[in-house]
């Protein structure tokens, strides 16, 4: 009479994990592409995508990319990473910081550290 703990069914095999180097979170992905394009909208980066399943033509999500500064892998979430005609991650926004408008220099304040 063993209860049972087995995970839930979580279909994952094919998918791949990248980490961000911000939060360091794992995230699941299926394609890392170079500019991923979908119906509604063109990615301008090589962005680690999930193909969503549940629609025929293949819609992706960006979950995240490769900061164009260090190149580490970062994920798309406003504290860790900031596009700005490329993505950039938290800690090199702050170290470039002189290199964006003013306007975004309070999001670059609210990111993680
Ligand atoms: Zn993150
Ligand atoms: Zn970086």
């Amino acid at each position: 009479m063993e209860p049972d703990v087995k995970a839930p069914n979580i279909k994952l095999e094919r998918r791949k994990i990248f980490s961000c180097c911000i939060c360091k979170l794992n995230f699941p992905y299926d394609s890392y592409g170079p500019k991923c394009h979908t119906s509604t909208m063109a990615f301008l980066e090589d962005a680690y995508m999930i193909i969503d399943p549940f629609t025929t033509c293949s819609h992706s999500i960006c979950v995240g990319g490769k900061c164009a500064s260090c190149f580490r892998a970062v994920c798309a979430d406003s504290k860790c990473s900031l596009f700005f005609s490329k993505r950039f991650c938290a800690e090199c926004c702050r170290k470039n910081c002189d290199m964006f408008p003013e306007i975004l220099l309070g999001e670059i304040r609210q990111m993680r550290h």
